[in-house]
């Protein structure tokens, strides 16, 4: 597939019938069920889009069964910043439902798989987007990360991904699943490509109470030679498989040829991210998924009256994976547990926070696993708590607020890739992007 830089050169002709050539391929690979739709907006390079993110007139329902028929009235801040620079929105991808999980097996619409081997999930929540540029069926996609649903489907795709700092790109129309953590971010083809896109859809809005309100771009400053401080951490990756681990070793080894200082970090135990993490998102996920009853959005469910209107409403139109976080959200927010689990949560979240200032004192980028291993077969996560368990890697950077961003760099001898991921500093996505390209050249 021709990459977004190319695809940004084309004159209109040309791009018609790049539009025409996708929607062939898109429909030659129908089994992969990367797309839950085909809508198009906008004229420019088409870009694949998460079902969680508004495209005005597009069908958008975070593969719901609740927001069937819900139609957005607007344009996500990232869509219109994108109509700007020349890109379009161009189909719709398929997402676990509310970007509640690791897999896309959650979706209202059935799994997506793993143009990499069929057998397998292709990760989530944005396995739709990943799939789809992986699969050679999308230049360029968006997706969401809460706690690495774009940096874990890269990586079991073999794909790149990348996750901006908390406030760089506005959440203004996108499906809310815990506000504190959500941003959206670009799933591409390769570094440059993320750093593009990321250039596009970043920046200030005042639509945005959370955003940053900063317009700095990385693209004009792209330098691939820069020579960086890189923390390692030896107790996080021994937690990982052996295939994950050699494939850690030979790039801290490239990074050393490269030049740049390899230095031995340490972070707190993931089993407090794994804790705070699911304690903060369930809590948020409970009040942002509050306005689904029935009445406002989406689908409703016939009723006596207005209590069974909700009650049944809500059983017909969430799948288990939310229910179950509705109702952790409400266990842990409830009165006699709120001191105990919430306030105690926002503590440990408070201690991730300073651990990665104390490191981002010593070092410019950190490298670590993105997943504890290739991507999984289907039904191998058996339990939601193994599946919770396998976002140890990637959570702790939403709890900070953290830029990172997932590359593939190796395949493991059955031939799945293997993605590793960069950690910057808040607001440090040049560091993050040039450190990247480089080891991208030098892979
Ligand atoms: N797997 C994590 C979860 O289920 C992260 C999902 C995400 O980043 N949206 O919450």
């Amino acid at each position: 597939m021709i990459t977004l830089k190319e695809a940004l050169e084309l004159d209109s002709q040309a791009l018609q019938e790049l539009r025409n050539d996708l929607k062939k391929k898109i429909k030659a690979n129908k089994e992969l069920n990367a797309y839950v739709g085909l809508e198009e907006a906008g004229e420019g390079v088409p870009i694949a889009i998460k079902d969680n993110i508004q495209v005005k007139d597009w069908s958008v329902t975070c593969a719901s069964n609740i927001l069937q028929g819900y139609k957005a009235p607007y344009n996500a801040t990232v869509i219109e910043k994108m109509h700007q620079a020349g890109l379009g929105a161009y189909g719709r991808t398929n997402m676990d439902e509310f970007a509640m999980g690791s897999t896309t097996e959650s979706s209202c619409y059935g799994k997506t798989l793993n143009p990499c081997d069929y057998e397998r999930v292709p990760g989530g929540s944005s396995g739709g987007s990943a799939a789809a540029v992986a699969g050679g069926i999308a230049i360029a996609a968006l997706g969401s990360d809460t706690g690495g649903s774009i940096r874990q489907p890269a990586a079991y795709c073999g794909v790149v991904g990348m996750k901006p700092t908390y406030g760089r790109v506005s959440r203004y129309g996108l499906g809310a699943y815990a506000s504190s953590l959500d941003q959206i971010g670009p799933i591409t083809q390769n570094v440059e490509d993320a750093a593009i896109l990321y250039d596009i859809i970043s920046g200030s809005d005042p639509k945005d109470s959370t955003n940053a309100q900063r317009d700095d771009k990385v693209v004009p400053n792209l330098d691939p030679n820069r020579k960086l401080t890189i923390g390692i951490v030896p107790s996080y990756v021994e937690e990982a498989s052996e295939d994950v681990k050699k494939a850690y070793g030979k790039t801290v080894e490239v990074l050393k040829k490269m030049g740049h200082t390899i230095k031995e970090v340490s972070l707190l135990d993931a089993k407090y991210d794994i804790s705070a993490y699911y304690i903060t998102a369930t809590a948020e996920a409970t009040t942002n998924l509050a306005r689904y009853d029935g009445i406002r959005y989406g689908n409703r469910a016939p009723a006596q009256n207005i209590k069974e209107l909700y009650i049944n409403t809500r059983s017909e139109g969430f799948g288990d994976e939310v229910k179950r976080r509705i109702l952790l959200g409400n266990f842990v927010l409830s009165s006699g547990y709120y001191d105990a689990y919430y306030v105690k949560a926002q503590k440990v979240r408070h201690l991730i926070k300073e651990e990665y200032e104390k490191v981002f004192s010593e070092v410019d980028l950190i490298l670590s696993p993105v997943a504890p291993s290739v991507a999984p077969k289907f039904g191998e996560l058996a339990t939601p708590m193994q599946m919770y368990l396998s976002d140890m890697y990637t959570i702790s950077v939403n709890l900070a607020g953290l830029p990172a961003l997932s590359l593939p760099v190796a395949r493991n001898d059955e031939g799945l890739p293997i993605g590793l991921q960069l950690i910057a500093k808040p607001y440090d996505e040049q560091t993050l992007f040039d450190g990247a390209l480089g080891l991208e050249a030098a892979l």
